[in-house]
């Protein structure tokens, strides 16, 4: 396995093509507005390397024997599927963010039992090929960006009837060697903190779209690849002299990019699908399966930390005897472990694959994200409660730092007697960070839309809880008899 400075040095060898606000960026790894989500990532690298984390956050490869960081895992029972929850939990915890390795994971498991199924029915190759690529990922402890999301352009037209062609990504030549593939991928997490991308198609796909169901691996740095890196809210904060304090989260960060694929040649060994578009669909549903689970552990641990926080400042505050504040805090916390429920209970509920991995109870992981939808933001709203209404009118850290203005600021911002000023701006802005910063991305609007928009999961929930089966509970119960119908 890689330390966490062999993955940050690993990355600086890449020559990746990536662009923030209008500029080309020579040396992404040490970019400040980077740089924290570059930390995020490493993370899963530092933690792996500690005892006390071992059993949490490394498994033993199935394909080579040898131990290996959880994030490049293939699942082989429940306890895995439950200690991948935990592994993410712990993650959120200790960065407050999005740590961005998740997408990989997710990817492997899905790619690996969608391919086997694919050879079935097709007599292709493709599962020992990724089998074979995913030894490389494993030996070498990869970050691999699972890359789903196209642009989509207009959704109530399917891919090959877009007026730009280029609106989901698709394979324009097919040679001896290789294909070769147009379009882009977007909103892709820890794209720039990758070695590879991982693709898959976005949507389930029928026969005039098979150009679209496309499946493939491919280095970060390959030629034709661009990657534009996303804005965020209070972004720039990390570009000033006092980004410390006004960050609120200083250190740890996470990202999503525009990803451009124009006219890249993907070799055949690193083609997974190629056309089999009666398969996209069953490919979208297991990765976006495992990774609607996945937020059952990031988004709770990043919660812990909200609830801590806000259980600081209404210390800080000197309201933290208040009966409503304690009510609101145990509110917090009980929606925050019911998210944790859900990731937890569609991982025991998990099943074997056909290829012999394990997935995740498709019904109970959609129901984990539905809530995720909505949990997060109630929790938020708690937290600003709690925080007062301070956490979005303080001056900054260069005021508190300032010698004509410093001392009011210390004076007047102080909450109780024994808590220093400057730890009590802290802690509000760790809050606007959370719900409102840079950090709002992966805690707010990811928690909607990331691992797919409310309405995709109610379509899985429709589809996978057999309203068939409850009407016939309901019939015995009530003793219909159908024949009295006319
Ligand atoms: Fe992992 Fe959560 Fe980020 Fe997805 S949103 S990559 S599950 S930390
Ligand atoms: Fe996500």
């Amino acid at each position: 396995m890689m330390t966490k400075d062999q993955y940050i040095e690993s990355l600086r060898k890449l020559k990746m093509n990536v662009y923030y606000m209008g500029e080309k960026i020579e040396n992404p790894v040490d970019h400040p507005m980077i740089r924290p989500s570059l930390n995020s990532v490493a993370m899963t690298y530092e933690l792996a390397e500690k005892p006390e984390y071992q059993e949490v956050m490394t498994a033993i490869s199935n394909l080579t024997g040898k131990r290996i960081n959880r994030f490049c895992h293939l699942h082989q029972s429940t306890e895995d599927l439950v200690n991948k929850v935990k592994m993410q939990r712990l993650c959120g915890q200790k960065t407050s963010a999005c740590f961005q390795r998740c997408v990989g994971m997710d990817a492997f498991n899905a790619i690996y039992s969608t391919t086997f199924e694919i050879d079935q029915k097709y007599g292709t190759e493709y599962h020992k090929r990724f089998v074979e690529y995913l030894k490389y990922v494993q030996d070498n402890d990869l970050t691999i960006d699972g890359a789903m999301t196209d642009p989509k352009g207009d959704r109530s037209l399917s891919p090959s009837k877009q007026a730009d062609p280029d609106m989901y990504l698709h394979i324009v030549e097919i040679r001896p060697d290789g294909i070769v593939v147009r379009g882009a991928k977007a909103h892709q997490t820890g794209a720039v903190n990758s070695h590879e991308h991982l693709i898959m198609p976005t949507q389930a796909m029928k026969e005039e779209d098979k150009a679209y169901a496309v499946s493939f691996a491919v280095p970060t740095d390959a030629e034709g690849i661009t990657m534009i890196y996303g804005r965020q809210s209070c972004d720039t904060r990390k570009l000033e002299e006092y980004h410390d304090m006004d960050l609120g989260n200083s250190t740890f960060g996470g990202h999503e990019a525009l990803v451009i694929f124009d006219n890249v040649f993907i070799p055949n060994d690193r083609v997974f699908m190629c056309q089999e578009y009666d398969f996209a669909g069953m490919l979208v549903e297991r990765f976006s399966g495992y990774h609607r689970q996945s937020y059952g552990g990031c988004k709770v641990g990043v919660g812990d930390v909200l609830i801590g926080a806000a259980a600081l400042a209404a210390e800080y505050n000197g309201a933290a005897k208040a009966s409503h504040i304690k009510d609101k805090l145990i509110e917090m916390n009980h929606l925050n472990e019911t998210l944790y429920a859900c990731g937890i209970a569609c991982s025991a509920e998990g099943c074997k694959t056909a290829a012999g991995n394990y997935q995740i109870d498709l019904l109970l992981a959609n129901v984990c994200k539905q809530n995720v939808t909505r949990l997060p933001y109630e929790i938020a709203r708690l937290a600003e409660d709690i925080a007062g209404g301070l956490m979005v009118t303080m001056p900054s850290e260069a005021d508190l730092r300032s010698k004509e203005v410093g001392h009011y600021v210390e004076k007047y911002l102080r909450g109780v007697a024994n808590v220093s000023t400057e730890n009590r701006m802290r802690i509000l802005r760790l809050i606007e960070n959370l719900t409102l910063g840079t950090a709002a991305v992966g805690y707010r609007t990811e928690s909607m839309h990331g691992a797919g928009s409310p309405q995709a999961q109610r379509i899985m929930i429709s589809r996978q809880c057999d309203m068939e089966s409850k009407k016939q509970l309901a019939k015995t119960i009530a003793h219909i008899d159908e024949s009295q119908n006319k």
